[in-house]
């Protein structure tokens, strides 16, 4: 996971070094900060962190920061918060609207050429002339306005003396050219907004599309690595390039997106998720994103090998959850430690177990790595099982606990049903059984054997504990439709998705964990013996009353 697998990337880079095309390897991460990254973002921090780092390369972190009704600070901290915690260190930290100044002058570079001009054309008659695949696009009758005009009417927007929407900047191109983003593309719009970098010093902003390739240029980026929905962008990013006479040349190349089952990977969707209130905040446990994952509890290391696997293609596929949550249990599988927690609990009364006494049982931490060590959990008269480990009337291959059946107590002894204790209503509160010492676990016991194990804890001290159970937010039945559009526009909110929400994606259920556990802090992780793995809530773990989300279940159906 701290290199890639064998990538068409790799191959470019490792031609344009041997042929001396570039002589070090620059890449950049440049996430816009209007919102958190997610899973997604993740594939391509670690493809430009990664590449760049095997061929002794460097990576910026940049954010794109050209539209400012939509960014904001707290979206930059959580971005730098989230790279650092996958364990990637950006050389440099950048933001294009430190480059506005630059952008303007190639503005104006592009203006002197007769290669931009001042269109006073609304954005829906822009849009109406544009023409479509088969139909050309119309020439604005602002077209052909001489160079001093334009020079004029370009300052003047950024005086400060049009309103939003009443002029725009645009390359002047090919209204015919078969690529419609050739097409006289909008290259400054006016918008009076206080950015969060330059406050007001700006009313004229520049298009993603055109600030985007002078932004790797400044910085001197030999390898522009971006998702496949901008591959129809490259010849405008080489002709951005060309045309404002940048002297150094980065070239863009483009890898297929990550995309989920049962996932949305798009800031503007899980916007609508936290503004909604569906979830709570980005870091929901539920969110594809990172905040939300780490959450959870899952692990850096589970990620990055989840996004090797993914791999690097132009390929556009999408990925089944489960292979997630595959790695999730590889990596945690040696790290946690495996401790009981009971989720249901039902009363089990040992009849035969001096009242008043107790005892200390030693446990193994994790079995499959013996360096764990050991701990001690008390044992005594009544303890607590998961209600669904008993029944009255079980049908035949259950194994677990039901009048008359035996069954072993992790780490303690056998114990044996003998009485069902009910309500007036009929429904069980208590069992009784007796234990026989002589099958005191680790004691080298073996006169009989029982098919079922289960586990416990003790009743007078466990510790109270919340679990949160989580289900995909998406439903199965949802068609994944994110594929995604360079997000300038307004009002395409893409909605369909918030029909197909999970009702169940979080069950909250109060039981107990073993008396050791009373001091867990945030993102402690554990094995609950036959449930799965569960890591620490940092938003509602307390001292003495811990938290527990669901990172995982044991089972998996999943194979490589
Ligand atoms: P979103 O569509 O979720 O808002 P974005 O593409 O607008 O994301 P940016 O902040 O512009 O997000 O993205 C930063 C980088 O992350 C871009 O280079 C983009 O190609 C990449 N990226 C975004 N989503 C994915 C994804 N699902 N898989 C791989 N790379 C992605
Ligand atoms: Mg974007
Ligand atoms: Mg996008």
């Amino acid at each position: 996971i701290n290199s890639t697998p064998p990538n068409f990337i790799k191959n470019i880079i490792t031609e344009d070094l041997a042929s001396g095309k570039v002589k070090e390897i620059v890449t950049r991460f440049p996430p816009e900060p209007n919102g958190y990254l997610h899973i997604g973002h993740a594939k391509a921090i670690w493809i430009n962190f990664t590449i760049a780092d095997e061929f002794g390369g460097r990576t910026h972190l940049r954010f794109d920061d050209t539209n400012p009704v939509k960014e904001d600070v707290e979206y930059v901290n959580s971005i730098k918060e989230d790279v650092k915690w996958l364990g990637f260190e950006w050389e440099e930290l950048h933001f294009a609207s430190d480059y506005f100044e630059e952008m303007y002058e190639r503005a104006i570079v592009l203006i002197k050429k007769g290669k931009a001009y001042v269109d006073d054309q609304s954005p829906d008659e822009i849009r109406a002339t544009r023409g479509t695949l088969t139909e050309p696009g119309q020439n604005s009758p602002y077209r052909d306005r001489s160079v001093e005009e334009n020079l004029d009417l370009f300052a003047r927007m950024r005086a400060g003396e049009f309103k939003d929407g009443e002029k725009v900047l645009r390359a002047k191109i090919d209204m015919a050219s078969p690529n419609i983003n050739l097409r006289d593309p909008v290259i400054y719009r006016i918008l009076h907004a206080t950015h969060h970098n330059t406050g007001d010093k700006w009313c004229i902003y520049p298009m993603y599309t055109y600030a985007h390739p002078l932004e790797d240029a400044i910085e001197g980026i030999t390898h522009s690595l971006c998702t496949t929905e901008f591959e129809d962008q490259r010849p405008f990013y080489d002709w951005v390039i060309e045309e404002t006479e940048m002297p150094s040349v980065p070239r863009q190349y483009e890898f297929g997106r990550l995309n989920l089952t049962q996932t949305v990977t798009s800031k503007r969707k899980l916007k609508l998720l936290v503004d909604e209130g569906i979830v709570d905040g980005w870091d929901d446990p539920r969110m594809p994103t990172i905040s939300g994952l780490r959450r959870r509890g899952v692990t850096p290391e589970a990620i990055k090998s989840f996004v090797f696997e993914a791999g690097i293609s132009k390929a556009y596929g999408e990925i089944d959850l489960k292979m997630l949550d595959h790695f999730i249990r590889e990596d945690l599988k040696l790290k946690a430690p495996r401790t009981m927690a009971v989720l249901d609990p039902l009363k089990v009364v040992i009849t035969n177990y001096p009242e008043g006494q107790s005892e200390m049982l030693e446990a193994e931490n994790n079995s499959e790595n013996p360096e764990m060590g050991h701990r001690q959990i008390p044992f005594s008269r009544e303890i607590y099982i998961e209600r669904e480990d008993f029944m009255e009337n079980p049908p035949s291959k259950y194994f677990r606990l039901f009048p008359g059946n035996e069954v072993r107590l992790k780490h303690a002894y056998f114990i044996k049903c003998n009485d069902v204790i009910k309500d007036e209503e009929g429904n069980v509160i208590e069992i009784h059984c007796t234990y026989d010492p002589e099958t005191k676990s680790g004691s080298g016991f073996t006169g009989r054997k029982v098919k079922g194990t289960i586990h416990w804890v003790d009743a007078a001290q466990a510790v109270p504990a919340e679990f949160r159970l989580y289900e995909p937010l998406i439903l199965e039945d949802q068609v994944n439709d994110d594929v995604d559009e360079l997000d300038e526009g307004e009002g395409a909110e893409e909605k369909t998705f918030m029909d197909h929400l999970n009702p169940n994606s979080l069950k909250v259920v109060q039981g107990f964990v073993e008396p050791g556990m009373k001091d867990v802090k945030p993102q402690d992780k554990f094995q609950f013996f036959r449930h799965g793995y569960f890591n620490v809530d940092s938003k509602y773990s307390k001292p003495g009353h811990p938290v527990f989300n669901l990172v995982v279940s044991l089972k998996s159906s999943f194979q490589l």
